[in-house]
């Protein structure tokens, strides 16, 4: 029987000590190899891709290229992806494709609402009585021309796509109720809405109720520098009930309206790619996705990659369930055949056949095992040496502070500091603590994040970690101007912080003649090392921080100690261990 191969990547050019650690054997066993193909080769000595992938699968391996990343510059960041996708395309293969809508807005201003409605009364006309299905997006026909509506309303999701480097969609209809205004959420949705670089459309919903106040309204928008028509800017702003279905084709026909302005265009005459807009496991039916296709046109049958799950289509449904076996751009289609569930946001590309989609989908899996690192990596003082090589020209900022009041101050100082061509936009500013939201926000537009007189969400903590966000917290403005002063002209001093390495919990104390103190302890996770440095806590907090003096397992003196045995742990002038503390092993690591 043919062996399975394992997948593994290899670069165009290596050496045969860089082959042997990718491949994990010994140099020799590469040399030895090489020369089965009559290929002398020392050590050092560089192979080429071909060279590599004949050694690569006598060894059991199958080679592939790594797949390049199409790294954004700054310029054609400020464009929209859909926009980006299209680089490559020769103009002629063009053709005008449905534009795809998000509804933004507060909570309780009427987005699902205004989708439900929309939903109902507009779609596919002439397929009257057909049962709708949520999948995540839904198509509407009005004037003969599709739109597209995502049926995941609010920022957070659109955001969250943007993060995972998708685009959420072409145009933002942001959804304010006439009668509450611009709230916290209308700001962040308008933030998020400009930093994802998509026309707003302004649907002033619940004009039905007494105490509707469009004036008032759009006199809050303007102050947030959407100036509406009637106001002689260029917002377009429509009146809508949801509730009494008033304004509904006239938002659908602004929409189409702005969608001809910006002329969205796809080429479908090429194998699809799209973004996952939604993924669930279905008990009867497997793993199932909703993909919205971006460019190109998916077919039954088709092949695809999406992150590291790959398969190829075995069925599609549209939003009314029906099956359906191709869809062109900006359709939005349920998909079945996946190797396990994608996530929402994930990029979603057609393939030649099902063995390069299982080899790029295994590819991609290796390599992220090897290289686990975060997905962005923006500090403030990482930011200068971008700014040096001219990477970034930006230098993007989020700032939430605790009242509206200290907000001002903060952005007028920050926007006024500019080093030479290098200027500082202000993505977001808002009140209260630093949530999951502001942080997707910060990903997708490689921002950091400047907290004043509040905190972050456990969650968003999290977040920024694993994503390697920078979230500086202050107290003091005049900080905050001084460290990105600094941060722009290369002066920041790293900082520092604790990081734990293991933690040891005190079961006993003893008193042994010269040593003094010496606590028996259980290691529950990690490592403690006889050099390193320890935090004694107490209910939570650090009632003492030191050196170790001695670490021993039974009488012998040892150089570490791991999860999951005992030992015995003296510290340098600490002699008042309880049972119950916990000592934390930590070293010093520099966090910008
Ligand atoms: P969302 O949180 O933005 O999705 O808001 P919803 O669509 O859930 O609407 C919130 C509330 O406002 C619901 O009770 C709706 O019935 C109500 N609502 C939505 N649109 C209108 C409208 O045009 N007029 C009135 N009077 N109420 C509305």
């Amino acid at each position: 029987m043919e062996k399975e191969l394992r997948s593994v990547q290899i670069p165009e050019f290596t050496t045969v000590r860089d082959l042997s650690t990718i491949l994990d054997v010994s140099p020799i066993d590469v040399i030895k190899e090489l020369m089965n193909n009559g290929i002398m080769a020392t050590i050092n000595q560089q192979i080429d891709f071909d060279t590599a992938a004949i050694v690569a699968e006598e060894m059991g391996f199958e080679a592939h290229l790594p797949i390049p990343e199409v790294e954004a510059t700054e310029e054609e960041e400020a464009q929209p992806l859909m926009v980006r996708l299209l680089a490559g395309e020769n103009p002629e293969d063009l053709e005008p494709r449905p534009p795809v809508i998000t509804l933004l807005g507060h909570v309780d201003h009427g987005k699902t609402s205004l989708l439900d409605i929309i939903r109902n009364t507009s779609v596919q006309e002439g397929e009257v009585g057909g049962i709708t299905q949520h999948i995540g997006a839904y198509q509407v026909v009005h004037e003969n021309k599709r739109i597209t509506f995502l049926d995941t309303p609010g920022h957070e999701a659109f955001t969250a796509m943007r993060a995972r480097g998708a685009q959420g969609a072409d145009i933002a209809v942001l959804v304010v109720a006439a009668d509450d205004g611009v709230m916290p959420q209308t700001r962040e949705a308008i933030s998020h809405a400009r930093a994802a670089h998509v026309p707003i459309i302004v649907a002033l919903n619940k004009i039905d109720k007494d105490n509707a106040n469009p004036e008032l309204v759009k006199q809050q928008l303007s102050d947030e520098g959407l100036v509406v028509e009637d106001w002689g800017g260029e917002v377009i702003c429509v009146p809508v009930s949801a509730r009494m279905q008033i304004g509904i084709d006239e938002l659908l026909e602004n929409i189409l309206l702005v969608s001809e302005v910006q002329e969205f265009k796809a080429n479908p005459n090429r194998p699809a790619v799209g973004v996952v807009v939604e993924g669930k496991m279905d008990r009867t039916r497997g793993p199932i996705a909703t993909v919205l296709v971006h460019n190109g046109t998916l077919n039954t049958g088709d092949s695809f990659v999406i992150g590291e799950v790959y398969g190829h289509v075995r069925a599609m449904f549209d939003y009314r369930g029906q099956r359906i076996d191709s869809a062109p751009p900006s359709t939005p289609v349920q998909i079945l055949g996946l190797s396990s569930v994608p996530n929402a946001g994930d990029r979603f590309e057609a393939v030649k056949d099902d063995r390069s989609a299982r080899q790029i989908a295994l590819g991609r899996a290796t390599r992220q095992q090897q290289t686990a690192r975060p997905v962005v990596d923006l500090t403030l003082e990482k930011l200068f040496e971008q700014f040096q090589t001219g990477k970034v020209q930006e230098l993007n900022v989020i700032v939430k502070a605790d009242v509206q009041g200290s907000i001002e101050p903060i952005v007028s100082s920050i926007e006024e500091l500019s080093a030479g061509d290098i200027g500082v936009n202000m993505i977001h500013r808002g009140t209260g603590n630093i949530s999951e939201s502001d942080i997707m926000l910060a990903i997708a537009s490689r921002a950091i994040v400047i907290g004043f007189n509040v905190t972050a969400d456990t969650a968003a903590r999290r977040q920024a970690e694993s994503e390697g966000i920078e979230i500086r917290l202050y107290n003091i403005i005049y900080q905050i101007i001084d460290d990105v002063q600094k941060a722009l002209t290369g002066m920041l001093e790293p900082q520092y912080a604790d990081v734990a390495t293991g933690h040891a919990l005190v079961r006993a104390v003893f008193r042994v003649s010269r040593v003094g103190q010496v606590a028996g302890c259980y290691v529950t996770d990690g490592v403690i090392m006889r050099n390193t440095r320890v935090h004694v806590l107490r209910g939570g907090e650090s009632i003492f921080s030191g050196q170790i003096a001695s670490l021993k397992r039974f009488q012998e003196d040892v150089a570490e100690v791991r999860m999951g045995y005992e030992c015995g742990i003296a510290i340098e002038r600490f002699a008042s261990f309880e049972e119950g503390d916990i000592i934390e092993g930590y070293r010093k690591e520099r966090v910008s």
